[in-house]
């Protein structure tokens, strides 16, 4: 028989090389189990499952970041144990989360005279759903002083928002007001938002960065239009901006550009700091031009955990460690920092455009201006809508992951794919990539034209048609 190799302990044999005999027999998975496992296991079991979710250096889907530096990493874990909500146990952190939203108003041009306040939240949909009601709060205070009813707030915006913007209509029962995209434009321009706004507007939305093309609503021309409203019918109707993909990069790629503070219509500004902020998932933030935008009825004061602390969020408790790492990119990186950072992702997204327009099967729906995303659609209008979501399908064979989709109503006879450029995304991995588009394409003409049957296929290899995601 063979020994049992003993540490130095002499009671603990050193009974696990890889991760023991756990190994042998299915984990719990929907019951917690009886008994527990030594740790290792568990990390080791945990950390092999994941091993079958895509990578996420080679997810060009998502806008959300997925590298840091070690630094980055070290503070993350120092700070999960500290409920940012704990403002009175915890002041430094809640000093810190303050000064972040300072430097982000002062990135978004709060005028000198103004007072920017505003929260840091789990992402922007939490954001926008907390600056959405601010403003209907204040449309409602602003009725009843004039003795007018308070019954059926709308909102407008434009087919071109993320979801959560609908999110937001039904649950809080605001009606939505949806401006129409054309077939061939794929943004808000103000000549079209005359005929859905009223006294019951409560805001405006303007995306600067749409989730689906990476274009920028008209913000300037929707404020001078509200200015004007302004002055003709009394109404003052508060812009709020959609800033999760594009806060982080116009400031740096296109600061002549204003959408941001310097419009006076421009009171509540939300971005995503997972996004181009660069922190890890799990953070973003509602600015509000000035103090009085934010109606304080809404600011709830906290005295059960010590203290009095005002409090105004959807969530309550969650780590820390996302705010401090928005911190930290800051004061890492400056301004100077993040301009060289967005100018070479910008670089490299017009680089990788340049690559896929060679291969002579696409053509751009625009330029990469405003985002670093690339969105392409078939050159060959006779192609059926579907080579999209097959060329999607064939480069998950090589790892990558690249949504199709169709366009929002009244352009959604547009396919696409969407790529967006990341930190991480290098100009090698921008020419592998070319490659292998190249590869799937060569791939789909031995097709000669016979898509029906790759279909039948591909449904009998078990891959699905068409799971292009937006996120
Ligand atoms: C990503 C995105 C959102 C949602 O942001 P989360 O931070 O994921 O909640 C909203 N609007 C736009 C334009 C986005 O790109």
């Amino acid at each position: 028989m063979r020994q049992v190799k003993h540490t130095p302990d002499q009671d603990k044999p050193l009974h696990f090389t890889y991760a023991d005999r756990h190994m042998d027999q299915a984990v719990s998975k929907y019951d917690i189990p009886e008994e527990g496992m030594d740790a290792r296991v568990a990390y080791q079991i945990i950390h092999d499952e994941l091993n079958l979710d895509g990578n996420p250096a080679l997810n060009l889907a998502s806008f959300v970041t997925t590298w840091m530096e070690p630094e980055a990493d070290e503070l993350l874990k120092e700070s999960a144990n500290k409920n940012l909500v704990d403002q009175d146990e915890y002041p430094q952190t809640e000093e810190i989360h303050q000064r972040v939203i300072s430097m982000m108003g002062r990135m978004f041009n709060a005028p000198k005279d103004c007072d920017p306040v505003g929260t840091c939240t789990v992402g922007s949909s939490e954001a926008i759903m907390l600056g959405l009601l601010a403003h209907k709060w204040s449309w409602k205070k602003r009725r009843e002083a004039e003795g007018k009813s308070t019954a059926n707030p709308n909102v407008v915006f434009s087919a071109d928002v993320h979801t959560c913007w609908e999110k937001f209509a039904r649950y809080f029962d605001v009606e939505m007001r949806v401006v129409p995209l054309k077939p061939d434009q794929f943004f808000m321009s103000a000549d079209q938002i005359g005929e859905y706004i009223d006294e019951n507007t409560c805001a405006v939305g303007c995306v600067v960065g749409t989730t689906f093309t990476g274009q920028i609503d008209d913000v300037q021309g929707v404020n001078d239009y509200l200015l004007k409203l302004k002055a003709e019918k009394g109404w003052d109707i508060p812009i709020h901006v959609d800033g999760a993909s594009g806060g982080f990069v116009a400031p740096f790629v296109y600061p002549e550009v204003k959408w941001d503070f310097r419009l006076e219509q421009v009171r509540s500004i939300n971005t995503s700091n997972h996004k181009f902020g660069l922190v890890y998932p799990g953070v973003g933030s509602v600015v509000f031009r000035d103090r009085s935008d934010l109606p304080e009825e809404l600011v709830f004061n906290i005295t059960y955990l010590g203290g009095s602390m005002p409090n105004y969020s959807l969530n309550f408790s969650r780590a820390s460690s996302m705010v401090l790492l928005q911190y930290y990119n800051f004061l890492r990186l400056g301004r100077a920092g993040y301009e060289r950072i967005m100018k070479n992702i910008m670089d490299n997204a017009q680089y990788l455009e340049q690559k896929l327009l060679e291969t002579g099967y696409f053509e751009l729906l625009n330029e990469s201006k405003y985002l670093p995303t690339v969105t392409v659609r078939l050159k060959d209008r006779e192609l059926p809508d579907k080579v999209v979501y097959l060329l999607s399908d064939l480069l998950r064979e090589y790892g990558w992951i690249v949504p199709a989709y169709p366009l929002p109503p009244k352009a959604d006879t547009v396919h696409v794919l969407r790529m967006v450029v990341k930190e991480n995304f290098s100009r090698d991995m921008a020419e592998k990539f070319a490659t292998d588009m190249q590869a799937c394409i060569d791939k789909l003409n031995t097709l000669a034209g016979d898509f029906e049957a790759y279909f039948e296929k591909a449904k009998a290899k078990g891959l699905v048609e068409g799971k292009g995601r937006v996120c």
